[in-house]
């Protein structure tokens, strides 16, 4: 894909998936978004009681390169709460995903039950 601004033709990686218009700035590329139904809750800070603040979000996911940028970052985070968010490596987003996987499947608790157990307790 091609931006065009001001005049400059720009390339994209193959990845982007953003419409830059003639008037806006192409240097931020963004490859499209999954967004994940979710149930976060915050830390406690200093792990000094349980987790709080359980909610329902939607986590977003995306890959997204500033023209600056030697390297794409792996965007993950709430849509609603971008202090929240993480920005890691592709290939510490590829480790993070292989082993989340693990870890929820060595523990058991990836059950239909522990989903509900958790959503009950938004309500
Ligand atoms: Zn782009």
């Amino acid at each position: 894909m091609r931006a065009i601004a001001l005049g400059v033709v720009m390339l994209c990686p193959d990845w982007c998936s953003t419409e830059h218009g003639e008037n806006s700035s192409p240097s931020w590329h963004y490859s499209s978004v999954i967004s994940v139904p979710s149930v976060l809750a915050r830390a406690a800070p200093g792990g000094r009681s349980s987790c709080s603040s359980i909610r329902a979000a939607e986590v977003e996911l995306v890959i997204k390169q500033h023209d600056d940028d030697a390297e794409p970052w792996v965007h993950i985070g709430p849509e609603d709460d971008v202090s929240s968010s993480l920005l890691m490596s592709v290939e510490s987003a590829a480790r993070m995903a292989s082993m989340l996987g693990a870890l929820v499947a060595d523990s058991g608790l990836s059950s239909p039950r522990a989903e509900a157990l958790v959503t009950d307790r938004l309500e």
